[in-house]
């Protein structure tokens, strides 16, 4: 059995993405509304009800702004750790009566068939993870917000058959633009965000058993799809496709 990934939405306004795998069907976040998931989900012929859980990587409100409407309106369960959903309560993100699935970062899940492993980010939120969902004959990354290139991050990506990546900055544009250098610093540090480079270098160095890549996260004001596509192709020659995950709307499905 195939697993299929979509793409929502990706980046600072917004993280949704869909999963589907061994008769499971995942989103990763809910940073977008839930009438433009409804209906991004639907042009691919999925109805949002029809999912099974929510797995959130982080409290920061691009990943989770949402989650207290896909709780209430399509009652679907969210797994978080048990830190990031305080961190949610406090900041109101989430529905203190809709179902919830509390797990430690590091934990392997079960979700139906799936083993959903989740991994640790250096990245600035109080607990945020990562998720690598194995369907078995398939292992799918959703590595986005990874603070910088952490040690364990390799070997995970040498694990995958596809992966969304995060990509988010080109650092000239990042440090000609207008951004505050407070923001800069942060963004560019080691509890940050990943730029095209160095998400280049990870996928040349261990994508070694990748069929394709998405890259994802990507900045609205210090990146375009062009300019991360560019970098990566310049850098990475990867000899597996290559995709941009957009900030504004829905991609085709990957399959693996
Ligand atoms: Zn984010
Ligand atoms: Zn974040």
């Amino acid at each position: 059995m195939s697993t299929v990934a979509i793409s929502l939405q990706s980046g600072s306004s917004g993280n949704c993405i869909f999963v589907e795998a061994n008769g499971v069907r995942l989103l990763v976040d809910a940073g977008i509304s839930g009438k433009q998931a409804e209906l991004r989900l639907a042009h691919h012929g999925i109805d949002i009800r029809s999912v099974h859980g929510v797995l959130i990587t982080h409290e920061h409100a691009d990943h989770v702004s949402c989650a207290h409407v896909y709780q209430k309106k399509f009652h679907l369960p969210l797994y978080a750790t048990g830190k990031t959903w305080a961190a949610m309560q406090r900041y109101r993100s989430a529905s203190a009566h809709g179902e919830v699935r509390l797990f430690s970062a590091g934990e392997t899940l079960k979700i139906g068939a799936l083993r959903v492993e989740t991994l640790s980010t250096p990245h600035d939120a109080v607990d945020g993870v990562a998720y690598v969902i194995d369907a078995g004959s398939r292992r799918l990354g959703v590595l986005t917000d990874l603070g910088h290139v952490f040690t364990e991050l390799g070997p995970a990506v040498a694990s995958l058959d596809g992966v969304f990546l995060e990509s988010n900055y080109d650092p000239d544009m990042l440090e000609t633009g207008d951004y505050p250098m407070a923001l800069k610093r942060r963004i560019r540090g080691p509890a940050g965000h990943l730029s095209n480079l160095e998400s280049a270098n990870v996928l040349k160095a261990h994508g070694k058993r990748l069929l394709w890549a998405c890259l994802a996260h990507l900045s609205q004001n210090n990146n375009t799809p062009r300019i991360a596509l560019h970098t990566h192709r310049e850098h990475g020659k990867h000899p597996f496709p290559v995709h941009a995950a957009r900030r504004d709307s829905v991609t085709d499905a990957l399959v693996l």
